[in-house]
């Protein structure tokens, strides 16, 4: 941007001074906004198929930014990540979550599962397990009530990753692939992973049934995910269309905008009933 004379003089910023300023801002902001709370999760409910009930939830982070407004984490996660404040917020989510299973518990109401996203960056970090165990012995939260959602790309064929998720498997932590069928790289190793869950990616879900290429491959996910004994569920469900036909089907969970946006913790437990069933 050009900057006009005001004092006396011109001066350009180039479009990587500007990127790299605007980098610097915004982790200083994250990192003050993390230390005021300024963080929250919003969670998002995910619908057993048969019963229709909630079977679990999943924790998305936001920012309550002072000025901008509530951001996404398209706006913290790659800032988060660039700075290295990737694992004291992603220890935040575990401990908020996990602590936030507790007060519902607290509350009464029945321990449904809670979902928290692990950036690549948490599973090579040394003292994840640990922020884990420390955060299930402080709230007591029954440990498979607490599931971890990796990506596919982020196992590869990393062996420590591997062996950091068998660390976590003792803790009696659940682990779900999320975004699975975009990474392709694991099906090879994938039986041999700990994993009790994938999250097929909303992308493979957009269009169907009419979109017969992402409707045979939606259907061959799950068949695979069963086959292998996972539970498999179905992101990204927007339209009654899309529902009709995977209850025809054998994934086990649903999670999408048809049946609920991401909503404050307060909101989870005052939502209208659905009816999955049709
Ligand atoms: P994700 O894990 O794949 O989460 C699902 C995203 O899809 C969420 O976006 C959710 O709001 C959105 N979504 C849910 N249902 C629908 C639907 O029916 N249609 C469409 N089009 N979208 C739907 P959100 O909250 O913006 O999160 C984006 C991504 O940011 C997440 O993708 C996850 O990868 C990452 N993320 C979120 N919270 C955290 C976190 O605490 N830690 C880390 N490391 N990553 C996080
Ligand atoms: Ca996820
Ligand atoms: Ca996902
Ligand atoms: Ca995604």
């Amino acid at each position: 941007a050009k900057n006009g004379g005001r004092n006396g003089f011109a001066f350009y910023k180039s479009a990587m001074t500007e990127d790299a300023s605007h980098f610097m801002t915004r982790s200083l902001e994250l990192r003050r906004g993390l230390e005021n709370g300024e963080l929250v999760l919003f969670y998002q409910p995910q619908y057993c198929r048969q019963s229709g009930k909630m079977s679990g939830v999943e924790a998305l982070i936001r920012w309550n930014h002072p000025t901008e407004g509530l951001l996404g984490p398209g706006e913290i996660i790659p800032v988060a990540e660039q700075s290295g404040l990737i694992n004291e917020i992603g220890q935040w989510v575990v401990e908020e979550a996990c602590a936030q299973a507790m007060r519902w518990r607290d509350e009464g109401h029945k321990c449904v599962r809670v979902a928290v996203n692990v950036s690549v960056r948490q599973l090579r970090s040394d003292d994840f397990v640990d922020v884990v165990r420390t955060a299930l012995a402080l709230t007591e939260i029954p440990p498979q009530s607490l599931e971890l959602e990796i990506t596919e790309s982020m196992i590869q064929d990393d062996a420590r990753i591997i062996s950091r998720l068998h660390d976590l498997r003792k803790l009696g932590v659940s682990l779900a692939i999320d975004d699975f069928g975009t990474g392709f790289s694991c099906l090879g190793s994938i039986k041999s992973l700990p994993i009790e869950r994938i999250k097929i990616d909303q992308s493979f879900v957009r269009g169907i049934p009419e979109d017969r290429d992402n409707t045979a491959l939606t259907e061959a996910i799950i068949a695979l995910g069963r086959k292998l004994g996972m539970a498999v569920t179905v992101e990204g469900v927007e339209e009654q269309a899309q529902l009709e036909f995977l209850q025809q089907r054998d994934c086990t969970d649903f999670q999408g905008y048809y049946f609920c946006r991401p909503v404050p913790a307060a909101q989870i437990f005052n939502l209208p009933a659905i009816n999955v069933k049709t």
